[in-house]
């Protein structure tokens, strides 16, 4: 049998791959699917967080597909910015057109002499350097470096520059130019088109992987000995392993095991976002046919909003709207306020950004805090978790070419052996996954068993 710790996409995902009759997973919570699950309540359904997949993997698209019998909706992603009253279609870098003056223009200037200035070789030392380079340091310092302080909690500088990859648009000098006089006649956002599941929330999606597995709810990991190779859980139960798949996160794994000081210490520094979900409903249609809003104004607690009627009509009843408002919150930027005092503050930023449209429209509000949400890559994370990792090599960890990057790349061929210990997912792995992501990772790693055997 093969243990696996936590039955979220990436536990779940292993033990669908393997074969669930040689896995047993141990969660702590009284329902699988981590992340990605989903509740109902009075018509609603909120998800953990918005969830879309906008994967390009054909086999998880077929995955995720067959999951919902083929009842999922495909829609272009409508996005937009809000800064200090103003509406400003994403990526506001390349839609200055809608930036009020004179800003409109500072932001400009300084993006035609940033891209005069910097050269092709130019490597920038931190996130704010990348920032300055690609978008010149009014519309950087105005837009991505605040939200930047909003949704990783840390100033720029701190950060690496490797998880940027795509997600944030690099705009052409003459996109620019042509965004500043009015509306460009191809959408520059990243992500295009979104799949979501009809009904159920984005939970459908894991419905494939969840069938027949064999899950012990309620079994939070309380201690793990790696020596004699024991768990113990809060409900009293020990179990041995032969084999553990850990998706739990990494920092909890190596503060509950026998590791010593130095490596709960690393493990103690690698630093991971919380979020505060304000869920808020409010009798009346949606006041704006955007999926997600980001919010730059550092004066305001909300940070990203969706709608989760626009997910899909079914998640909500008619005529009304479910506003779900994401806050931030790390050890860079603790949270010293009740949840309550930042709904109540919530409610007034929907109010005034039009959202609800009047405070006797509101039904109801309840927020959800979601201890573990982005792995923040600061410039500290690489050496901490080459320090974990290093350690976890005498107990079965075979280290992988990219263990301590925050991305995989799925293309490239892999033919790792793995040993007594192996890691998945986003916390698990200490990486900026995504749904598709974590359900390739649950493959490779059967893949990889079957190398091994
Ligand atoms: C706000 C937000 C929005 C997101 N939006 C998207 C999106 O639009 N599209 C997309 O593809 N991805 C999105 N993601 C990422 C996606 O949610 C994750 O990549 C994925 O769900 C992670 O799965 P996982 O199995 O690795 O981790 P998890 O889902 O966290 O699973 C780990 C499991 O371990 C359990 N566990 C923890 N501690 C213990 C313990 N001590 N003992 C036993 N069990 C334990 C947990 O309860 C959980 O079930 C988003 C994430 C967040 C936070």
């Amino acid at each position: 049998m093969i243990t696996i710790l936590g039955a979220g996409l990436s536990g779940l995902s292993s033990s669908y791959h393997i074969g669930h009759n040689q896995c047993v997973i141990y969660e702590k919570n009284n329902h699988a699917t981590g992340h990605v699950h989903s509740e109902y309540i009075n018509g609603f359904t909120w998800d953990e967080g918005p969830h879309v997949s906008f994967t390009d993997n054909e086999y998880v698209k077929t995955l995720f597909k067959e999951s919902v019998k083929g009842n999922v909706l495909e829609y272009p992603v409508k996005t937009i910015n809000y800064y200090k009253g103003s509406w400003i279609p994403h990526p506001a870098q390349s839609n200055l057109y809608a930036v009020p003056q004179p800003l409109r223009d500072k932001c400009l200037e300084a993006f035609l002499s940033a891209r005069a200035f910097y050269t092709d070789d130019f490597i920038p030392k931190n996130y704010q350097e990348w920032l300055e380079y690609s978008f010149g340091n009014t519309f950087a310092d105005t837009f991505p470096a605040a939200y930047t302080r909003k949704y990783w909690t840390t100033e720029p500088q701190q950060l690496s520059t490797q998880w940027v990859g795509k997600r944030v648009f690099f705009p052409e000098i003459d996109q620019v130019k042509e965004g500043y006089l009015g509306p460009l006649k191809e959408e520059t956002h990243y992500v295009k088109k979104v799949r979501y599941p009809a009904t159920g929330g984005y939970m459908s999606f894991a419905d494939k992987l969840l069938q027949g597995s064999n899950i012990k709810l309620n079994y939070e990991l309380s201690h793990i000995n790696f020596d004699t190779k024991q768990l113990s859980f809060q409900n009293g139960e020990n179990v041995e392993y032969d084999k553990l798949i850990n998706t739990i996160p990494l920092p909890v794994l190596i503060q509950k095991s026998n590791a010593p000081d130095y490596v709960k210490q690393a493990a103690e520094a690698l630093n991971c976002s919380s979020v505060l979900l304000v869920n808020v409903v409010a009798n009346h249609e949606t006041a704006r046919p955007e999926n997600w809003i980001y919010v730059y104004d550092e004066d305001k607690y909300s940070t990203r909003i969706n709608c989760t009627e626009l997910l899909s009509p079914n998640n909500a009843p008619k005529g009304k709207t479910g506003i779900q408002v994401e806050v931030y919150f790390s050890n860079y930027n603790q949270k010293n306020i009740s949840d309550e005092e930042i709904a109540e503050a919530v409610l007034k930023e929907l109010l005034e950004m039009g959202l609800i449209l009047d405070r006797n429209y509101i039904e109801t509000y309840h927020t959800k805090w979601v201890q573990w949400a982005n792995v923040i890559f600061d410039h500290q994370q690489v050496k901490n978790q080459d320090i974990v990792l290093g350690w976890l090599e005498q107990y079965g960890l075979t280290r992988e070419n990219d263990d301590l990057m925050p991305m995989t790349n799925w293309a490239e061929g892999d033919n790792t052996k793995y040993g007594d210990l192996i890691l998945a997912g986003r916390f698990g792995q200490w990486k900026y996954y995504w749904t598709d992501d974590c359900v390739l990772r649950g493959l490779r790693v059967s893949q990889g068993l079957k190398n091994t055997i």
